[in-house]
């Protein structure tokens, strides 16, 4: 007989693996069905998040940054060294580690709280049974739950005009394991995961160019944090191209190229001027990720989808299932790996009775670009399209005595607040550690704090966080260290 499970867990990413803990700390007994491999091709938990996205990514961005400081800022600070030099594959090496162990914690982790894993894939079955085909093959078996919650994540989003082949035209997690440097480097889209990667690869030596068919740049970000932003990457090197849709990529032989062995992507695009020819050593595809709906089979257990492949769900994650729940990049809303994880732990504190939800106003984003963007709560943009009246506090980095000392002037904090109420509404940030500056912020949002509260908070000196109590002072006009 099928065993039965208070609750299965399909996917072992952020949002899935979290609710299994919380699950199980709250007394269900649970199963959870991973069918995530690592970058050596084993079975791995932690799903996009830990194996081919938000950890090995920053692990990347982490290598290249010293890499670029030691060549180029240490000069400023009387440090002088010899040739610098990077070992790629040892760079490679080390993310994988660093992988590896958080994937095996996962492991650890679910043990430890009594957790049951299946490395397989999952299937949705009627009677609210799941089909697991196990990954290292052998016979599929079946599990009974009492509630499912589907966290089967998202999938790089393809162009048909150009197909990965995983060596030259590769997806973000191609992007993540290359041997050597490219000589030139093409990203197909400028959002986060393009800027992240480009930057990357930038620091490295690749001369890297962005292709972006939107003509605006970071729309979901402040448009002056956006423009800064656009300033900056474009002075590092990153050469940026807005309102160029790509037409075509092909894979070909350059000059170099050893025998019989392809060495140059070329790709066609097209922008106001007309249409253009560019040639890339290696090509990646970065315009966004889709909801992962293959193989769990939605249609034969009748589970609704929206008009953008998401599983429809309510302000509480349930399906139009009953029992049947789904969370992170599968449903809408941001795909971010700390959204994921605190709609599984919502969905299964609710299933035990609590009364827990889920902010989604206070929901921060990051582009961890040098210097990093953050950003929580409504833009200036979308202020103005509202009715509400609101006032602008901004402090520049180069007025900051940390960020003076660091060497890292570039940047601004900026408050949004409500003209009369004072209630904050959004705060942007343009900072080195501008990921755990922001977390000040979301606090500000998630406590309904004034401007007045954070200006009468006491920020530590020297410290870059003193940028957020200055924009909440500019925000009343009484800025006490710069004037502007
Ligand atoms: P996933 O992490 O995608 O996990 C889903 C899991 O389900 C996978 O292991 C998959 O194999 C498994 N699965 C799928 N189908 C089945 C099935 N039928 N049966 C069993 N298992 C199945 N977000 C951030 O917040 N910060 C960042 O810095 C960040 N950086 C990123 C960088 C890159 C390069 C990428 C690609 C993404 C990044 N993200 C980041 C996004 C983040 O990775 C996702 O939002 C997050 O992983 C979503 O979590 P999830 O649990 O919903 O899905």
């Amino acid at each position: 007989m099928a065993e039965t499970f208070d609750l299965v867990v399909l996917g072992a990413g952020p949002a899935g693996y979290t609710a299994a803990i919380r699950a199980a700390q709250l007394g269900m007994r649970v199963a959870c069905v991973d069918s995530g491999v690592g970058p050596e091709g084993k079975p791995s938990l932690g799903g996009t998040c830990l194996n081919v996205g938000c950890i090995p990514s920053k692990a990347l961005l982490e290598s290249s940054e010293h890499f670029h400081r030691t060549s180029v800022d240490l000069k400023e600070h009387g440090i002088s060294i010899g040739d610098v030099r990077m070992d790629v594959p040892a760079m490679i090496e080390r993310k994988n580690k660093i992988v590896r162990g958080l994937a095996s914690g996962v492991g650890t982790l679910f043990a430890k709280n009594k957790v049951v894993p299946f490395a397989g894939s999952g299937r949705l079955l009627a009677g609210m049974r799941v089909e697991v085909t196990p990954l290292a093959g052998g016979p599929v078996e079946t599990v009974t739950a009492k509630n499912i919650l589907i966290a089967t994540g998202s999938l790089p989003r393809e162009i048909a005009a150009v197909p990965a082949d995983g060596n030259l035209v590769v997806d973000s997690s191609g992007a993540l394991d290359f041997s050597t440097t490219p000589e030139k480097l093409g990203v197909i889209g400028a959002g986060v995961i393009g800027l992240e990667l480009g930057s990357v690869w930038n620091r490295l030596g690749s001369k890297v160019v962005l292709l972006e068919a939107m003509d605006t740049f970071l729309p979901g970000a402040d448009e002056q944090i956006a423009e800064a932003a656009l300033k900056e990457m474009t002075r590092q090197g990153l050469d940026i191209r807005l309102g160029a849709r790509v037409l075509s990529a092909k894979t070909g032989k350059g000059k170099e190229g050893k025998e019989g062995k392809e060495d140059k992507v070329e790709v066609e695009y097209e922008d106001a001027s007309g249409k253009h020819g560019i040639e890339f050593s290696k090509l990646v595809v970065a315009i966004g990720r889709k909801p992962n709906t293959h193989g769990i089979d939605v249609n034969e257990v009748g589970l609704l989808l929206d008009e953008r492949g998401n599983i429809h769900v309510d302000d509480f994650c349930r399906t139009n299932l009953p029992n049947i729940y789904a969370v992170g990049d599968v449903v809408r809303g941001p795909m971010l790996a700390h959204k994921a994880s605190e709609e599984g732990v919502m969905v299964v504190e609710r299933l035990a009775g609590e009364a827990s939800r889920v902010n989604y106003d206070a929901i921060p984003w990051v582009i961890y670009t040098a210097p990093e963007i953050a950003w929580v709560g409504k833009t200036e943009r979308q202020l103005r399209a509202s009715a509400r009246e609101y006032k602008v506090g901004v402090f520049p980095l180069s007025a900051n005595g940390r960020a003076r000392a660091m060497g890292q002037t570039i940047g601004l904090t900026k408050v949004l607040a409500d003209r009369h109420s004072d209630r904050v509404l959004g705060i942007h940030i343009m900072a080195p550690m501008a990921s755990e500056m922001i977390a000040e912020a979301v606090l500000a949002i998630e406590f309904g704090s004034s401007a007045e509260d954070l200006q009468r908070t006491v920020h530590a000196h020297p410290s870059l966080s003193e940028t957020v109590h200055e924009a909440a002072l500019a925000a009343d006009g009484r800025m006490l260290n710069f004037h502007g």
